[in-house]
């Protein structure tokens, strides 16, 4: 069994491991045990962190990107050395069944691959000037210190979409974990150390979001923030950044669904809609909770998708024979819960699960049964608001054209996908549905990291994590002119 080498969590500011007075526990959403103690810090932490930060990022924005790149390649090495270690802990403190917990880490291994390969190439570009004897180009220069801000549902790949790219492209960073989900952060700030990335670099705050976030938010030398997790907080911070003209980047809640349609090979849409669905017991930002399904499948559709969820073993996703873990607490489940009460006062009508799981271990846990609700109409709120569990809701729909107008009817745009096998709605598809992410004949969750993520409308606020894209988030652009005329040339007014 995989052991924590402490019994309470530290900060890493300057590359120094810090007592906190105040902390509390955090509990292993499967079992109800307490795992680690996470440190409760303050306003004078992150000042101390980001004080580090604003010093070491002067060094490093003029270490060359390829230098840079080493201390990542060594990141992604000692992951993958540790990566059997990282996953039963992140199993732990999440929930989350091992198998996936295993794709999680390897998606940070993969990006710190990826990042440190842009240390070769950070391109910018060089283009014509408008006048004789003149050089024009341009080129990424790092924005200075970075706050992090994570969500528990992927502890230590979404801090690796935000930190690699900011550590690359010569930024420093200060990580607000979920207190949650810290051991993550704990073990990544080790792992840095270990690369022998220089102290300042990174620094790994650990405290509530009304603190801690909230004083990374509103500091005067944090110049952009990067966030992951609800609606509602994004709101706040991108409000709070506004005010004071701060870079915000946020990625948020998702509607995602899956469209089955009339030609659809249905066996393989059942097994997309399970994967994304009831992984992660359905707390990820991608997972499909609707479904939306042409009448004539309807029936067939509801049936093998029962068959299949009979199928699902539930509990502790530290047992390698299980296939949906526990919600990672008691808020989470109550919210669920009164979704479930929501629907059915809607009139949407309940195929299978809707309740909590108590029997037997279970009920040292948080778990909830899969849940399928069917005759669901796209106004519903069970159909418009993100619920963050394993609740689906089918939602017939009689052609393609309403398929791609239910599909779009939410507030959110991150992930859709559409199961067929006419090629003509295949493309159709992909340029009408108007999510951040479309997947054709797969189920709604599947990002690789070498492709932009994130989504449209009330899912984020137009960046990107992970792909090249990232990069936009932490550097800036400068255009530079040189001359070499040896004349004053004025541009728009001596050109010949
Ligand atoms: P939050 O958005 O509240 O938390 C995400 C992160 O933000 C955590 O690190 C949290 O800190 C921090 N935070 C909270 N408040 C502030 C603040 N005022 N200023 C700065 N940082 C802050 O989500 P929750 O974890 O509370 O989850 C609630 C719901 O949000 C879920 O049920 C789900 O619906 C949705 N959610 C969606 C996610 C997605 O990927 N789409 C991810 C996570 C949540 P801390 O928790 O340590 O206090």
């Amino acid at each position: 069994m995989v052991k924590l080498e402490a019994e309470k969590l530290q900060n890493f500011i300057n590359g120094k491991w810090q007592e906190v007075d105040r902390s509390t526990a955090v509990i292993n959403p499967a079992t109800g045990e307490a795992i680690v103690q996470v440190p409760l810090s303050s306003e004078k932490h992150v000042d101390e962190a980001v004080l580090a930060a604003k010093k070491a990022q002067r060094e490093w924005a003029h270490v060359p990107p390829p230098q840079r790149a080493e201390v990542l390649y060594r990141v992604g090495y000692l992951m993958k050395e540790k990566k059997e270690r990282l996953s039963q802990l992140l199993t732990k403190e999440n929930g989350k069944v091992i198998e996936e917990a295993r794709g999680e880490v390897q998606e940070g291994i993969d990006m710190a691959f990826y990042m440190a390969g842009e240390g070769r190439r950070l391109f910018g570009q060089t283009t014509p000037a408008e006048l004789r004897d003149k050089f024009a180009m341009s080129q990424r220069v790092p924005v200075g210190v970075i706050g992090i801000i994570t969500p528990w549902n992927f502890p230590i790949a979404i801090a690796t979409w935000k930190s690699f790219p900011a550590i690359i492209a010569g930024n420093a960073v200060v990580w607000k974990p979920a207190t949650e989900t810290p051991i993550m952060a704990f073990e990544l700030a080790k792992i840095f150390e270990e690369a022998g990335l220089p102290k300042g670099v990174m620094n790994v705050v650990f405290g509530s979001g009304s603190e801690v976030g909230n004083a990374l938010v509103h500091h005067g030398d944090v110049q952009v923030i990067s966030f992951t997790g609800s609606n509602d907080t994004g709101r706040e911070i991108a409000a709070a950044c506004g005010r004071q003209l701060k870079k915000v980047s946020l990625e948020m809640g998702g509607k995602n669904a899956v469209i089955v349609m009339d030609d659809a090979d249905i066996d393989l849409a059942v097994e997309g809609i399970l994967w994304s669905a009831f992984g992660t017991s359905g707390q990820r930002c991608t997972a499909c909770s609707r479904v939306i399904v042409h009448e004539t499948v309807k029936v067939d559709l509801e049936a093998r998708l029962l068959t299949r969820m009979k199928e699902l073993t539930i509990g502790n996703g530290a047992d390698e024979t299980i296939k949906v873990g526990p919600i990672i607490n008691e808020a989470g489940l109550a919210k669920i819960d009164s979704y479930i009460n929501i629907g059915k006062e809607e009139g949407a009508r309940l195929l299978a699960g809707g309740h909590a799981l108590t029997d037997g271990e279970k009920q040292k846990g948080n778990y909830f049964a899969p849940t399928l609700f069917t005759d669901v109409s796209s106004n519903m709120r069970i159909a418009q608001e993100e619920i963050f569990g394993p609740v689906v809701s089918l939602i017939p729909i009689k052609n393609f054209e309403e398929a791609i107008e239910v599909n779009n009817s939410v507030a959110f745009g991150l992930s859709s996908s559409i199961f067929t096998k006419d090629v003509n709605r295949v493309f159709q598809a992909q340029r009408d549905l108007d999510t951040g992410i479309v997947y054709v004949n797969a189920g709604t969750t599947g990002a690789e990291i070498h492709l932009p993520f994130g989504g449209t409308k009330g899912t984020g606020n137009g960046h990107r994590d992970s792909g090249v894209q990232a990069l936009d988030v932490f550097t800036e652009w400068k255009a530079i002119y040189v001359d070499y005329s040896g004349k004053l040339q004025r541009a728009q007014i001596d050109v010949e």
